[in-house]
């Protein structure tokens, strides 16, 4: 199948290894491609990349376009838009999906101002429909969907006029697709002339942060909000957390109110989750909340207002003082194990 108006992503690498949101974005792109009849492809930009390449076939891919060069190792913004500008004249995808990274809220508007085309950030969803407008029917046009209005409203974003359309989408927002091992793509070494003056700026040295929290990875999660009332009694929440495995979550207000760091934020503005199972004590479940934690296999919520809205997205509701309910909860799952 040709790569021609295929649903393309540009695919991050960090040290040559690929970031998980091309693997959600790339899982995304095959539902997009199949409900469209069309390719899918990725375009991977770097040096020492061609093994990873092979790895993103089994998730769909029907073509990954590399380009190598040793000076491509890191990210650096003007070679890179260079290759992607190339790429989409030469390919025409008819979308260009990036993760709303550090990288890709760079890269993207820098390719869609020099193709003149739209781009919408950060979107949470992505879906394929039709659209009229000025008495023109547009149809299998890309939905780009994603909170707006300080997440009051959910907007859907089109620009159906012009090709590609292209979309930054959060990452953990979209599901890792089944890796299918026998999926055949094909590896193309797409090749773009760069020379010096090409790359103005280069890495001289990386600090890299250590990662303390990982709540995209976790399987529990016990979140605190507001209703903790303090960060000396956030100790609760990582009593639990550690008492079942799990990592600590909190909400944005509880960060805002320095009872712990922001790396633990779930939500909108925070991480994406999906864990087995997620724990929210004393958090109202604002619509900016629930929209980071909404997808858990099982969410339980312990709550002193009845009429709290995280109840109404949970499977078991505790209507009580966290600080009567969390002891007992981890008097009793000592008890049993
Ligand atoms: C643009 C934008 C982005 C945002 N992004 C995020 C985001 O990513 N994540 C996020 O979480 N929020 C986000 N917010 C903020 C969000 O709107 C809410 O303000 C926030 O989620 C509220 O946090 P909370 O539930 O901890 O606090 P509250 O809404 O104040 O709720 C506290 C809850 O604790 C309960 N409670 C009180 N005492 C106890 C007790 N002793 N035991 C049990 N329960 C008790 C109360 O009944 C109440 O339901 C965003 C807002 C905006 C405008």
């Amino acid at each position: 199948m040709s790569s021609n108006n295929s649903v393309m992503v540009f695919i991050q690498q960090d040290d040559a290894k690929v970031a998980d949101v091309s693997i959600e974005l790339l899982s995304k792109a095959r539902d997009l491609a199949d409900q469209l009849k069309t390719s899918v492809s990725g375009v991977l930009i770097g040096s020492g990349i061609k093994g990873e390449a092979e790895k993103l076939i089994q998730y769909g891919v029907d073509e990954v376009f590399i380009i190598e060069d040793t000076r491509l190792g890191d990210y650096t913004p003007m070679p890179y838009t260079k290759i992607m500008v190339e790429i989409i004249k030469k390919m025409k995808p008819q979308i260009v999906l990036y993760g709303a990274t550090t990288t890709g809220r760079d890269v993207g508007p820098r390719v869609a101002s020099n193709l003149k085309v739209g781009l919408t950030a950060d979107c949470t969803s992505l879906e394929i429909g039709d659209y009229s407008s000025k008495e023109v029917d547009y149809s299998n046009i890309l939905y780009q969907i994603r909170p707006a209005f300080g997440g009051n409203i959910v907007a859907t974003i089109v620009s159906p006029e012009k090709k590609p359309q292209m979309a930054t989408v959060r990452e953990g927002v979209m599901k890792v697709g089944t890796p299918d091992s026998k999926y055949k793509g094909k590896i193309t070494n797409f090749e773009v002339a760069l020379s010096d003056s090409d790359f103005p700026s280069v890495v001289i040295k990386k600090i890299k942060e250590e990662k303390l929290v990982d709540l995209k990875g976790a399987q529990v999660i016990v979140s605190g909000g507001v209703g903790v009332g303090s960060k000396e009694n956030f100790g609760l929440i990582l009593k639990l957390a550690h008492t079942l495995g799990g990592e600590v979550g909190a909400s944005r207000a509880a960060v805002d109110a320095g009872f712990v760091s922001k790396e633990h934020q779930v939500g909108q503005t925070g991480t994406t989750v999906r864990p087995k199972l997620y724990i929210a004590c004393g958090i109202s479940g604002s619509i900016q909340h629930r929209a980071g934690m909404d997808e858990s296999a099982r969410i339980i919520a312990i709550n002193t207002d009845h009429e709290a809205p995280i109840f109404q997205i949970s499977n078991y509701g505790i209507v009580g003082d966290l600080n009567d309910v969390i002891p007992k909860f981890i008097k009793a799952f000592k008890a049993k194990g």
